[in-house]
């Protein structure tokens, strides 16, 4: 059975590039303010390698979009961004955790 969690996974898909996109593999969510500089509508979709060709640099901790509540990692971060950075940044991702 499909279920609408699955439907609105598989309909998850890069507007440059068409890769599909994981939450725990290629997905970050960045900063309004930083999402709106480098797309070109607010509802558009990009891996994190597209997202870094846009941006013309690599994703750094600071560019990630925070909500206060949604922490379930014990590292500050909203869990798609956690996720992301435990599997690309292992090392970054265990600085932030000991930090706090
Ligand atoms: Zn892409």
């Amino acid at each position: 059975m499909v279920t609408k969690e699955l439907k609105d996974r598989l309909a998850l898909l890069c507007d440059d590039c068409s890769i599909e996109i994981f939450v725990d593999e290629n997905m970050v969510m960045l900063k309004d303010e930083l999402w709106t500089e480098i797309s070109d509508k607010h509802e558009d979709s990009y891996c994190d390698c597209c997202i870094e060709k846009r941006m013309g640099r690599q994703i750094e901790v600071d560019d990630f979009k925070s909500i206060s509540g949604m922490d379930m990692t014990g590292t500050g971060l909203i869990p798609c961004n956690a996720f992301w950075l435990y599997y690309k940044r292992p090392e970054e991702f265990l600085k932030l955790k000991n930090k706090l």
